[in-house]
């Protein structure tokens, strides 16, 4: 059965938190007309003495302000104004023993072509299970991830999630859950949704930014981690036919978390993941505050402790 999309109570758009069916945009803005918008997924965790933490939100905040620069989006919130709108609507909808997705969106609602752009900063929240990722199958897929020069990888914006979306398409037919994208070298570029890390000889590689992947954010986290725990942790291009011979895959982004993965292009992967599964401990551990790390900041919601329970 096709999966439906949560309908949260409130959506924080216009300044202020309304009625989901009241958070519309009209069909002659650019955020329709275009898709022209950039866009944060931010995830929130429960933690341990039972405050409510979001993850790495400056940098969450940065790399938005980033895409919106290369999209020639003016975004007038500052740092704490985006904190404060995240936290009045978290407020409201986080709720007991779920953690949340947040997605931040500047949707361009006034401007043509470049001129007069005006943008809204709408936030919507979805509760996500607490549960370990369960490993995926994954493949490799037939459309390309697209260039620098035509829509570059490092602004993140709906747009650049058509492709995506048609290796969806394309994986669901072959039962694999995530697909790989090339680049248009013929290498690894990055998941539909998530960067690629692949062990071999006990280390692991995944692919810098300039083969066509997000700048992403828990990648960084993740490499801070290796370091921690003195695993060798290097970014260079990454053939297509290593992925095939590799001792360990995983995905790794905000909502992929580090998702183990099981089969590459329909032949399975060894058993074991001890290098992925020992970073993937060491992550949750410190993004719900079992073993904190320098790294990983967590900006705790005002009162989170108190008025709600795990
Ligand atoms: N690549 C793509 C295409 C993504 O959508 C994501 C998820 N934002 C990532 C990589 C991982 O980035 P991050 O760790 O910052 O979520």
């Amino acid at each position: 059965m096709a999966k439906k999309l949560q309908e949260p109570e409130f959506v924080y758009v216009g300044g202020k938190l309304r009625p989901w069916r009241e958070a519309v945009l009209h069909i002659g803005c650019e955020a329709v007309t275009r898709g022209l918008n950039v866009f944060e997924g931010i995830k929130g965790y429960w933690q341990i003495d039972g405050s409510f933490g979001v993850l790495l939100l400056r940098r969450h905040y940065d790399r938005l302000r980033r895409s919106a620069k290369l999209l020639h989006i003016p975004c007038q919130w500052t740092y704490e104004e985006f904190e404060a709108a995240i936290f009045e609507l978290l407020g409201a909808l986080a709720g007991p023993d779920r953690d949340m997705w947040i997605r931040t969106t500047l949707y361009v609602i006034e401007g043509h072509w470049g001129e007069g752009t005006v943008a809204d900063l709408v936030l919507t929240a979805f509760h996500q299970d607490k549960s370990l990722p369960e490993a995926i199958n994954l493949g490799i897929s037939t459309w390309q991830r697209s260039s620098d020069t035509s829509l570059p990888a490092r602004i993140k914006t709906s747009t650049n999630y058509q492709v995506a979306r048609l290796a969806k398409i394309e994986g669901r037919a072959q039962g694999c859950e995530d697909m790989i994208l090339l680049n248009q070298w013929g290498r690894v570029a990055e998941a539909t949704g998530a960067c690629v890390l692949m062990v071999r000889d006990n280390v692991v590689y995944t692919p810098p930014a300039s083969e066509g992947a997000l700048e992403s954010i828990t990648l960084a986290a993740v490499e801070a981690l290796a370091e921690s725990l003195g695993i060798n942790f290097v970014r260079r291009p990454i053939d297509r036919t290593e992925l095939l011979v590799a001792d360990e895959i995983a995905l790794c982004g905000t909502l992929s978390e580090l998702t183990p993965v099981k089969s590459i292009a329909g032949q399975a992967l060894p058993e074991k993941s001890p290098l992925l599964t020992s970073l993937q401990v060491r992550f949750f551990d410190a993004v719900r505050g079992v073993h904190p790390h320098p790294f990983i900041d967590m900006s705790v919601l005002p009162h989170s402790r108190h008025t709600t329970t795990r």
